[in-house]
């Protein structure tokens, strides 16, 4: 199995966020992917660099504004007199249907859903890196490789058809399922993130071909608190291919084992031609976000049972940030999965 990462993924390096309303050190740090990159290692992963697969793949899931936006914005900023060294939205819209605003500052608005995602003059590269890993992952099962993992830094999850949010720019689940649609027909996308893949959802909400399902702590105590409940189930076509379980926070193994059982058995009964995992590590009991309680042996569990599905897998790295277990926690899920 391989494990696909470029080291340009390490070079956004965001100062800050605001946790509370207080400016704290922004966690997504890059030595997050040295870690994870040696316990793959360990773990007998083969290193793979990504190619430059351009625009086009990122292109079919996020929209033209977008792009243009997390392309130029950070370069924009600095002619700003007196601007923040980050790009950081100070305004938030009600609505996504008003007018595009022309301004820099209405733009970081409009396409940055919080102030957990700041843009440097690295985030773009990086992104767009970690975007490529995906991409390289799902050719690899294309090219009948049975599984692969992405080691995408930053994450992707949160970042939605034309927006980013809570660390993550570009969908690296969503582009890669799209990749892979190509010839698998159906995917389906479990993201075991301690967080709701709300941009996962917002990607294929109206779309039955992509089956999005998300286990993460009840967002009614937990961010993104405005997504991931469990009657948010699809619209249009998409009714009935969303599918959202929340769990109280504190969670621990055998309570998500049974949820899970749940989730998969609904993702047997579509039949995908492919299975992406959205790989938060992030529900460990000693995750520094404390929503659930998972234990690293848990992690395991969690891959055994999704490995029976005996799907082509390709494991895309979200969340899980520092702390003595994270490499451990990588170590298990990787192991359970290949047992
Ligand atoms: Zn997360």
């Amino acid at each position: 199995m391989k494990v696909i990462y470029s080291e340009v993924q390490k070079q956004h390096y965001p100062q800050h966020f605001l946790s509370s309303g207080a400016a704290r050190p922004n966690p997504e740090v890059p030595e997050r992917a040295d870690r994870l990159l040696q316990a793959a290692l360990a773990s007998g992963l083969e290193l793979m660099e990504p190619e430059d697969a351009g625009l086009e793949p990122v292109a079919a899931v996020h929209s033209p504004e977008y792009l243009q936006f997390l392309q130029n914005i950070y370069r924009r900023w600095c002619y700003i007199d007196g601007a923040s060294s980050e790009v950081v939205p100070n305004i938030h819209p009600d609505r996504r249907d008003g007018a595009y605003p022309a301004s820099a500052v209405g733009q970081a608005g409009f396409h940055m859903l919080d102030t957990g995602c700041p843009i440097n003059g690295d985030t773009w590269n990086s992104a767009l890196a970690s975007a490529h890993a995906a991409v390289q992952g799902a050719a690899l099962l294309l090219d009948d490789e049975d599984s692969a993992y992405a080691l995408c830094r930053p994450p992707g999850h949160h970042a939605g058809r034309d927006f980013a949010a809570g660390f993550c720019y570009l969908n690296n689940s969503a582009i890669a399922a799209q990749e892979l649609l190509a010839e698998f027909g159906r995917v389906a996308i479990l993201d075991i993130d301690v967080h709701h893949g709300n941009g996962t959802q917002d990607i294929f909400y109206n779309r039955n071909d992509v089956f999005t399902v998300s286990l993460h702590a009840d967002p009614s105590r937990f961010y993104p608190f405005f997504w991931g409940h469990a009657n948010e189930r699809g619209s249009g076509q998409g009714l009935g291919y969303n599918l959202n379980i929340p769990l109280p926070r504190g969670t621990g193994d055998k309570d998500y084992l049974e949820e899970l059982d749940r989730a998969l058995s609904r993702i047997e009964a579509y039949a995908p031609g492919a299975l992406v995992v959205a790989l938060g590590l992030d529900a460990h009991e000693a995750d520094p976000f404390q929503g659930l309680a998972i234990t690293t042996a848990g992690f395991g569990k969690i891959a055994a049972r999704i490995a029976a599905l005996e799907l082509p897998t390709l494991l895309v790295q979200e969340g899980g940030y520092l702390s003595d277990d994270l490499g451990a926690n990588l170590e298990s899920f990787l192991d359970g999965f290949r047992s």
